[in-house]
Formats: C-alpha cells, sequence, structure tokens
C-alpha cells in the first residue's frame, strides 16, 4: 500500500448506511465483535471497482491474516476501516459505526500501520513521533509521556525515544510506527504487509512482537510462514472479495484454494 491510496481524503459525503432497526436488535449477538463489515462495495473516482460485497467480523482479541494477490482489495479494504476512503456498506469498530460523525474516535480505535513507516513516522524524534496522536486529541502532557513510554516499552523500545526517526533501521522504525498506533490504545491494529522488506532478525523481532501484543488484529501479508506460524484464522481475498475464511491450517492445506488465487504453498 502507498499513501497515494488515501489522497481521497476529502471524499464529500460518506455513503455508508446508518445501522437498520435490525442491526441495532442484533447488536447484542455481536457485542464481543472488534470489527464488523457487512457487504461493502468501494469503486476509485476513475471508475475501478476494488470492493465487491466485502463481509468480515473479527472477534475482540482474535488475529487474522489477510492475504491474497496483489490487487485483491486488502489495502483498500484496511483504508476504510478508518474511513480514509469510504464506500457503500456498513462498518462498525467495537459496535460503533463508521460514519462521518464518529471518524475522530474510530481514528483512534482503529491503529492502521502502513507498509513503509516513512509515511508513519515524520517527526525530528522517536518521542515525537509516538506523540503526535495522544497530543492532536489533546491529552495533558503527563499523559501524553505516559502513553508514549507505555507504547514505547510495548514494542522494546524504550530506550529509543530520543533517537531521531529517520536514523533509524526499516524494522526499528517498523515498530516504532507500531507505537504510534499503540499510543492511541486501539480497539484494533490493522497493519499492511508488516514484515515485508525486513531481514531475517528484523523479521523475527517483528513476528515475536506481533504474538506478545494482546491486540485484535488485521495483518495483510504475502508472507506464508508468518501466517501459518502466528495466525490460526486466515481470510483470502480476490478481486475485491473474500474467496476464503478459515482455519489457516485447512486452507494452507488446500491446493486447489492456493493456486486459483495466485498463493505459494509454504
Ligand atoms: P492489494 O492491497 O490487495 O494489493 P489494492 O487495494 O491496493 O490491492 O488494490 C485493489 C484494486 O484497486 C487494484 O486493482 C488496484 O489497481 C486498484 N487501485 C488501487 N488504488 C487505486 C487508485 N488510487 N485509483 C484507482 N484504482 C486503484
Amino acid at each position: 500500500m502507498t499513501l497515494q491510496h488515501a489522497t481521497p481524503i476529502e471524499t464529500p459525503e460518506l455513503e455508508i448506511q446508518n445501522p437498520t432497526s435490525e442491526a441495532r436488535n442484533s447488536q447484542s449477538a455481536t457485542q464481543n465483535l472488534s470489527l464488523d463489515v457487512r457487504e461493502l462495495h468501494f469503486s476509485y473516482p476513475d471508475g475501478h471497482v476494488a470492493l465487491r460485497g466485502v463481509s468480515l467480523q473479527i472477534d475482540r482479541g482474535e488475529k487474522v491474516a489477510l492475504v491474497g494477490p496483489n490487487g485483491a482489495g486488502k489495502s483498500t479494504l484496511m483504508l476504510q476501516l478508518n474511513g480514509i476512503l469510504t464506500g457503500k456498506g456498513r462498518m462498525s469498530i467495537g459496535g460503533l459505526p463508521v460514519v462521518k460523525e464518529n471518524l475522530p474516535q474510530i481514528r483512534a480505535r482503529v491503529g492502521l500501520v502502513f507498509q513503509n513507516p516513512d509515511d508513519q513516522l515524520f517527526s525530528p524524534t522517536v518521542f515525537e513521533d509516538v506523540a503526535f496522536g495522544p497530543l492532536h486529541i489533546g491529552y495533558s502532557e503527563a499523559e501524553v509521556r505516559e502513553r508514549v513510554m507505555r507504547a514505547l516499552d510495548l514494542v522494546g523500545m524504550s530506550a529509543y525515544a530520543e533517537r531521531l526517526s529517520h536514523h533509524l533501521s526499516v524494522g526499528e522504525k517498523k515498530r516504532i510506527a507500531v507505537a504510534t498506533v499503540l499510543a492511541m490504545d486501539p480497539e484494533i491494529l490493522v497493519l499492511d504487509e508488516p514484515s515485508a522488506g525486513l531481514d531475517p532478525r528484523a523479521r523475527r523481532s517483528l513476528i515475536n512482537l506481533l504474538r506478545e501484543l494482546p491486540h485484535t488484529m488485521l495483518v495483510s501479508t504475502h508472507d506464508l510462514l508468518m501466517v501459518r506460524e502466528l495466525f490460526t484464522r486466515m481470510v483470502v481475498m480476490d478481486n475485491g472479495q473474500v474467496v476464503a475464511d478459515g482455519p489457516t491450517a485447512t486452507l494452507l492445506n488446500d491446493d486447489a484454494l492456493l493456486e486459483a488465487h495466485g498463493l505459494e504453498r509454504v
């Protein structure tokens, strides 16, 4: 994913419908849902159809891998989750509908980590990068400091607070990018290809970090070895649709499925 996708941030109107009474009645049955996406459709301004009726539910505490060939719609889906892009359908995060008036809370709830950490880190120091979100929503200085140090501690980077962000290695930057969203206490972490471009040691360290974090997660990746190791549930997208959703152990052994959607056996 590149930030190019993020440019239509000023789309005029959210077309996401308000929940119907039927949906509200079923809310008690879905209380444990962290993410609830129903029949989401989206076309880019040039008319290209990128999502064709995507539905996806993720329970609190679940860690789910999102896989599929390039162009499947994974990044487009992720950008919908905090309203950077807006399609037609229903979506909620921790029960809060993704509608225009909720976007500030939604963006605090969805910790979206871009593939390229340079798209996420833009302050001189690590501390300032991690402090940016909490400062922006108006926490006191003491609260901001506490959140920054807690987030850095969670990613094992407490000693890096005063370092210059642009001097760090890619692996270190990725951990700091995760800290920038952890500082907001997100409901769900949404990571786009977190292990891409990492050397084996940095990849291992990232995998260990994702294993240790207790958060609900949706992680898009081409790293099927990581998927096998870390995620018990896997969602396959192709051509703007969810084409499979189930236990990783089962789906990764389904040769016909892997072949049909350009995935390699691991
Ligand atoms: P993935 O993340 O699975 O590789 P994307 O969500 O990036 O897939 O892309 C889904 C589809 O939308 C692709 O066909 C891609 O070419 C198209 N697409 C992505 N960004 C844009 C854009 N800004 N304008 C038009 N089409 C786009």
